[in-house]
């Protein structure tokens, strides 16, 4: 069921927003070589205690999930893409780390995530995470009201392509309001006009993610992690934004 939130419900969704993003901008000064994925994690932990958030992730345990999720965040790294489940990993040299991090304030979820390199970065490497960012700036721009979701998906997906990488169909964008996962699902590539109309108070997170050479992913024996088939790396992009008459709204906005 597709749920469109008053301007007042969306004002009440920026706090959600705004910490969420402090989140991601720490986080993104802390991913450096010699850190643990679970030093992140426990960081992410005590930011949500002392903001009074809630966590989406740590009691999440959807069909396909093993067990419940257990922590605050996402850390994928290099052939993991999504759903990294953090581990007693030191990072390296040239890791290509993505962290997806989801919670509530006040009720209202807001969800994203970014990608960077810890120490000496390859260009293929930046380039990956560059097409995923300039490939939500695409779906953004067609986040507005009599637009279809098709319209979102088709930007995305033809940023991608145009660089030269393949989409994969299976996970996507979605609904964002009391909780992580609503419809509609927005997927990385489509056709444009088709899907769901975009309505003002229409909520959703645009997350285009990206694998080098494969578009194919398996799960980590771990029950979570999504990797790639063929080994080669992923990145990936996210921001909830919130659908109005005067144009979208980022709400996981960081600072620049
Ligand atoms: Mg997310």
């Amino acid at each position: 069921m597709i749920e469109l939130r008053t301007p007042a419900e969306i004002e009440a969704m920026r706090p959600a927003g705004a910490f969420v993003a402090s989140v991601l901008e720490r986080l993104k000064g802390e991913i450096a070589v010699g850190v643990n994925l679970l030093e992140l994690d426990a960081l992410a932990h005590d930011m949500i205690r002392e903001a009074g958030a809630e966590s989406c992730y740590i009691d999440y345990h959807p069909s396909f999930g093993a067990m419940p999720f257990g922590k605050v965040l996402c850390t994928s790294v290099n052939d993991a893409v999504l759903h990294g489940l953090p581990f007693d990993y030191v990072i390296q040299d040239g890791d290509l780390v993505s962290v997806d991090f989801a919670a509530s304030v006040d009720g209202w979820v807001a969800d994203s995530a970014l990608s960077v390199v810890a120490g000496t970065a390859k260009d293929a490497d930046l380039r990956l995470i560059a097409t995923t960012e300039r490939a939500l700036e695409a779906g953004i721009a067609e986040a507005v009201a009599g637009n279809k979701t098709g319209d979102i998906s088709a930007a995305i997906g033809a940023v991608c392509q145009a660089a030269g990488y393949s989409v994969n169909l299976d996970f996507g964008g979605h609904g964002v309001g009391r909780t992580m996962h609503g419809d509609p699902h927005v997927a990385n590539n489509g056709r444009a006009g088709r899907g769901v109309k975009l309505r003002p108070g229409l909520v959703i997170a645009i997350e285009p993610w990206l694998l080098a050479t494969t578009d194919e992913l398996y799960t980590d024996e771990d029950g979570w992690t999504l990797r790639s088939a063929d080994g080669s790396r992923g990145a990936h992009s996210e921001h909830t934004v919130a659908i109005t008459e005067d144009g979208p709204i980022i709400l996981t906005q960081r600072a620049p």
